[in-house]
């Protein structure tokens, strides 16, 4: 195990240290001020650490599906676990999970799958992770990690918390990574590969447990960020939830459009439709419990952009078309600093594989490839 950092705030310095050595940037910061603080260089790298040992003796999932089966895959691969335990709240997901060989064991209560857990992730939709929790609190082992994976950080560490007994260490996370699937099957063991977890601690929270959470994290190949829940869920709205109630709402109002039938939609949706149908696809359940649990987050972000959109409209309107190229220019920059940093590829639409033509091409002396 590594050596214990005394206290936070040394902790905290050291990480800003280690991370800029790291990866020859300044800390990132945040566009509301404060900065996100990476653990240690070692742990920001989201190198898969190789480890001798396992980290944890006893790794418990509660809820199997995209994510939890990912961090099973992904801890049984980086050799994370002694052994892996998990649950789900349906029979048919339980039995899936034991046919895909994604645990040691599968049982069929929460409670039954943390006896004797060192640490116990819960995996399941954040509207269910007080009540997860509450049935989890009475059998958790004494010392154990107790940590989910929910979208919201504030609204489920209200939820847990007050459930969980004094002599556990409770660090939430968020592993800011999926896909638009769900369940046992739709998870790979690279989900996590060099994307962020913001791992939320109260401040009281004991520095050695959060030191592990991050290194398990590291394990399966994410980059480590410390914040708080607040600004976690202020970032998350923009970065996240915001994007999918866009999504959410120009998808659905297309369906609804009279003029413009349902087939033309389908069939002219290269022009920019097509990526938020697929935002669109994500699990209704989970998303329905993101935004009721990220109420605040959500209503300021979405406040700030429907002013921003209402600008667009009159600029629109005014056929301002300064305005209109200045925010267009300003938004590649964004979208470039994205792929330059690795969030995204730099392959033309998204990485999408392209048909070929009967006959080759001619060549294109004129523009290079991602022009
Ligand atoms: P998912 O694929 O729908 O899987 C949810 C799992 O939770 C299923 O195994 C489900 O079992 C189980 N479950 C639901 N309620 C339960 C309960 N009360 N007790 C025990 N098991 C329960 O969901 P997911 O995408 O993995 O998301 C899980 C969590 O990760 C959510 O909190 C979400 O906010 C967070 N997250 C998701 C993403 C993403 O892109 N999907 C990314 C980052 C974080 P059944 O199949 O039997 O119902």
């Amino acid at each position: 195990m590594t050596k214990p950092l005394s206290t936070a705030p040394q902790f905290r310095r050291l990480a800003l240290v280690a991370v800029t050595s790291c990866v020859g940037v300044t800390p990132p910061r945040t566009a509301f001020g404060s900065p996100t603080l990476p653990l240690q260089g070692r742990v920001a790298t989201g190198r898969p650490l190789m480890t001798t040992a396992p980290q944890f003796r006893r790794l418990a999932l509660i809820g199997v599906g995209l994510i939890g089966s990912s961090i099973a895959r992904a801890a049984r691969a980086q050799k994370l676990a002694g052994s892996i335990v998990a649950t789900a709240r349906s029979a048919k997901t339980r039995r899936r999970v034991m046919e895909l060989g994604l645990a040691d064991q599968v049982v069929d209560t929460n409670a039954a799958a943390v006896e004797g857990a060192d640490l116990v992730i819960v995996c399941i939709p954040v509207g269910q992770c007080g009540a997860a929790a509450r049935e989890i609190g009475p059998h958790l082992a004494p010392g154990a990690i107790v940590s989910d994976v929910g979208s919201v950080k504030a609204q489920v560490a209200h939820d847990m918390a007050p459930h969980l007994p004094a002599n556990v260490h409770f660090v939430p996370a968020h592993p800011v990574a999926g896909t638009e699937y769900s369940g046992p099957d739709a998870g790979f063991a690279e989900l996590f590969v060099g994307r962020w977890c913001i791992l939320t601690p109260a401040q009281h929270a004991d520095a050695v447990a959060v030191q592990r959470l991050s290194e398990f994290w590291s394990g399966l190949g994410a980059k480590v960020a410390i914040m708080s829940a607040a600004h976690h869920d202020l970032v998350l709205a923009i970065t996240s939830h915001v994007p999918h109630l866009i999504a959410y709402t120009i998808v659905g109002t297309a369906d609804d459009l009279s003029a413009v039938t349902r087939s033309e939609v389908l069939q002219y949706s290269a022009g920019g439709f097509r990526d938020f149908t697929r935002i669109a696809a994500s699990d209704p359940t989970m998303w329905r419990d993101v935004f009721l649990a990220n109420k605040t987050g959500v209503l300021e972000m979405l406040g700030r952009f429907n002013r921003d959109l209402a600008k667009l409209a009159d600029a629109i309107e005014a056929a301002d078309g300064d305005t209109l190229f200045e925010l267009f220019t300003r938004t590649r920059t964004i979208r470039r600093g994205i792929v330059a940093i690795g969030q995204d590829s730099e392959a033309p639409d998204f990485g999408r594989p392209r048909p070929s033509l009967a006959l080759a091409p001619l060549p294109r002396p004129y523009a290079l490839e991602n022009e």
